[in-house]
C-alpha cells in the first residue's frame, strides 16, 4: 500500500509553475491540463487536478514519472509519494535517484519503503537476483534509529538467535547473561559454568582502570622538532594546555594520561580519557582533534598525518593494549568448591589447574600469543557484544584475557580468575541506540547513561562480561579436562578428536625407574610415554562446545 502524503508546503503558485514546465516534457496524451477557472461552473484549481492523488497501480512511462518527480509538489518526498515502487525503481535506473539517497528523498515517514526499493534495485542489478525475495527480513524495524548513525545503504537486518545463560551472581547481584550466537552449545556450556560459579557464592570483580585511547601520528620537519614537541607535551605547561583543549569538547571526556613515542621525526601521542557511559571512540576523537589544534599553535610546522596512527590501538592486536589496558580493565575472581568441580563440572581441581597451565599459559606462550592466555574468552564476549549493541570488531582487543587457576583451601577447592585489561563497552551511543539491543541492556539494568554516576552502567556491563567469560572458561576447560569433548563430537557426528587423558610425570621422581620398568614389562611394544591412566572420559549430561578453540 502506498499512501499519499499531502505536502504541507504546497501552493497553487507552485502548481502553475510546475505544470507549465511539466507540459513541455509530458507526452500529449498524458499532459495535465489545468481546469479553466473562467469557464462555467469552474472552481479554484487544487493540486489534485494536476497530479494524481495516489500512486497508480500501473507503471507509467518514464518521462511521466520524471515529470511528477521533478515538477510535482515539494518537498521531493511529496512527489515520490505519488509514484509507486516500480516507478521509483525506474527513476533510479534512469539515474534520477541515487540508491543511497532514498531515505533522504522519500522522507522519514517512508524509511521502510526506501529499504524495500533499495533491495529491489540491488537485487535486480546483481548476477544472482536473489536479494529481493530472500529470507533477509526488512519489515517492522525502526530504521529511524539506524539512519545517519548505525548503517548506510540498508537492505534489511540480520537476526541472530539470542540465548540467555545463567543467571550469574556478579558482585552479589544475579544477572541473566544475554548471548547472541549461532554456535550451538555455547549458551548451554556457559550456563553450566554459571551454575558452578554460583555454587561457590558467585564472582567478585575489581575494575583496575577505565580509559579509552586514541593515538594520532604527527610528522615534524626534523627529529629535533619532534623531540621538542614530545618534551613540551610531557611538561606541566604542555600537558595542561592539551588537557584544557581536550576537555572542552565534552563534560564526560576527562583526560587521564598522555603517552608519547618517537619513530624518527614522527610523534605518536596516546591520549587516554574517561568517557562516561559511552564506549568513547567518537568522544575521544573530538577531544584529540581539539588538543592537536592546541599543539599545532605551539608547533606550526607539524603535520597531522592521521587522528589514528595505530598507537591507540583500535581493532588490531597490539601489545600496548595488553600491557596498558584500553576501555575497562577488569579482574574477576571466584572460588569453586571441590564437590562442585566434581559433581557439576565432572573433573578435578588438580586436572583443571594442570590443564590451565599447560594449555592457557604454556601453550599460548609457545604460540607467541599476546593476551590469548585463555580458552575461548572471545566466544562469550562477542556473543554479549552482539546482544548489547557493542562494536563487534573491538572483540580483537576486548577478548584479551588471561585465565588463571590454582588449588585453594588445602587443594580442596578451585580458585579461578580472569584478567581482562581491554573490555571496550558502552551503554550510550553506537549500536546501543537500537531498540532490541536496548531491550537487552534494560534486562541487565544498564541501559543508557547512569543517572548519578556517569560511567557506572558501562563499567557494570564490563564486570558482567568478565564474569560470564569466567563461566565460559570454567565450563570449556572442565570439558577438556574430563574428555567430554569426545562425546560431544560423537553426538554431533563430527570427527573424533584426540583428547588427552589425565597425565602424571614419570621423571624426575623416585618411582620413575620402577614405573618405567613395570610399563616395559606389562606393555611390551607400547611406548613408556603412553598415559599412565587409562582413557576413561566420564559422561556428562551436557553436550559441550565444539573443540575449535
Ligand atoms: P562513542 O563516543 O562511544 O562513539 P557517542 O559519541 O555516539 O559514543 O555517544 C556519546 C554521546 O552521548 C556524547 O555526545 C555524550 O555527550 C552523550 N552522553 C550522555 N550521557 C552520557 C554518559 N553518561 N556518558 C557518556 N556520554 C553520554
Amino acid at each position: 500500500m502506498h499512501t499519499f502524503v499531502r505536502p504541507s508546503t504546497f501552493t497553487l503558485a507552485d502548481v502553475d509553475r510546475k505544470l507549465n514546465a511539466a507540459k513541455l516534457s509530458l507526452p500529449k496524451a498524458q499532459q495535465l491540463t489545468p481546469p479553466d477557472s473562467s469557464s462555467e461552473g469552474g472552481s479554484s484549481p487544487s493540486e489534485a487536478d494536476y497530479f494524481p492523488e495516489f500512486p497508480s497501480e500501473e507503471v507509467r512511462p518514464l518521462d511521466q514519472c520524471i515529470a511528477i518527480f521533478e515538477k510535482g509538489p515539494r518537498p521531493a518526498s511529496a512527489s515520490l509519494a505519488l509514484l509507486n515502487d516500480e516507478e521509483i525503481i525506474q527513476l533510479s535506473d534512469a539515474g534520477k535517484i541515487a540508491a543511497y539517497a532514498l531515505e533522504k528523498l522519500l522522507g522519514m515517514d517512508a524509511l521502510e519503503r526506501a529499504v524495500r526499493i533499495r533491495r529491489a534495485l540491488i537485487s535486480r542489478a546483481s548476477s544472482t537476483q536473489t536479494l529481493e525475495s530472500s529470507a533477509i527480513p526488512h519489515e517492522s524495524y525502526d530504521y529511524s534509529r539506524v539512519l545517519g548513525a548505525c548503517c548506510e545503504n540498508v537492505v534489511g537486518y540480520i537476526p541472530i538467535p539470542l540465548g540467555v545463560a545463567g543467571p550469574l551472581k556478579v558482585d552479589g547481584v544475579s544477572y541473566p547473561i544475554p548471548m547472541a550466537t549461532a554456535e550451538g552449545t555455547l549458551v548451554a556450556s556457559t550456563s553450566r559454568g554459571c551454575k558452578a560459579l554460583n555454587a561457590g557464592g558467585g564472582v567478585t570483580t575489581v575494575l583496575t582502570a577505565d580509559g579509552m585511547t586514541r593515538g594520532p601520528a604527527i610528522d615534524f620537519p626534523s627529529l629535533v622538532q619532534a623531540g621538542q614537541a614530545k618534551a613540551w607535551i610531557e611538561s606541566e605547561e604542555g600537558y595542561s594546555a592539551l588537557r584544557t583543549a581536550f576537555e572542552s569538547t565534552s563534560r564526560f571526556a576527562k583526560l587521564k594520561s598522555l603517552k608519547t613515542a618517537l619513530a624518527g621525526r614522527t610523534l605518536y601521542i596516546r591520549f587516554t580519557t574517561a568517557t562516561g557511559d559511552a564506549m568513547g571512540m567518537n568522544m575521544i576523537s573530538k577531544g584529540t582533534e581539539k588538543a592537536l589544534d592546541a599543539l599545532q599553535k605551539r608547533f606550526p610546522a607539524m603535520v597531522i598525518l592521521a587522528l589514528s596512527g595505530n598507537y591507540c590501538t583500535d581493532k588490531k592486536p597490539a601489545a600496548i593494549n595488553w600491557i596498558e589496558g584500553r576501555g575497562k580493565s577488569v579482574v574477576a575472581e571466584a572460588i569453586v568448591p571441590g564437590h562442585v568441580v566434581k559433581n557439576v563440572l565432572k573433573t578435578t581441581v588438580q586436572d583443571l589447574c594442570n590443564l590451565n597451565i599447560k594449555k592457557n599459559l604454556i601453550g599460548s606462550a609457545m604460540a607467541g600469543s599476546i593476551g590469548g592466555f585463555n580458552a575461548h574468552a572471545a566466544n562469550i564476549l562477542t556473543a554479549i557484544f552482539l546482544a548489547t549493541g557493542q562494536d563487534p570488531a573491538q572483540n580483537v582487543e576486548s577478548s584479551m584475557c588471561m585465565t588463571l587457576m590454582e588449588p585453594t583451601n588445602g587443594g580442596e577447592d578451585l580458585l579461578i580468575s580472569v584478567n581482562m585489561p581491554c573490555i571496550e563497552v558502552g551503554t550510550v551511543g553506537g549500536g546501543t541506540v537500537l531498540g532490541p539491543q536496548q531491550g537487552v541492556l534494560d534486562m541487565l539494568g544498564v541501559r543508557g547513561a547512569h543517572p548519578t554516576q556517569p560511567g557506572k552502567n558501562a563499567q557494570t556491563l564490563a564486570r558482567i562480561i568478565a564474569s560470564a567469560v569466567m563461566a565460559g572458561e570454567l565450563s570449556l576447560m572442565s570439558a577438556l579436562a574430563a574428555g567430554h569433548l569426545i562425546r560431544a563430537h560423537m553426538a554431533h557426528n563430527r570427527s573424533q578428536v584426540n583428547t588427552p587423558a589425565p597425565s602424571a610425570p614419570v621423571t624426575p621422581g623416585p618411582q620413575s625407574n620402577t614405573v618405567l620398568a613395570q610399563l616395559a614389562r606389562s606393555n611390551s611394544g607400547r611406548s613408556p610415554f603412553s598415559p599412565l591412566t587409562p582413557l576413561t572420559p566420564s559422561m556428562s549430561q551436557l553436550s559441550l562446545s565444539k573443540l575449535r578453540r
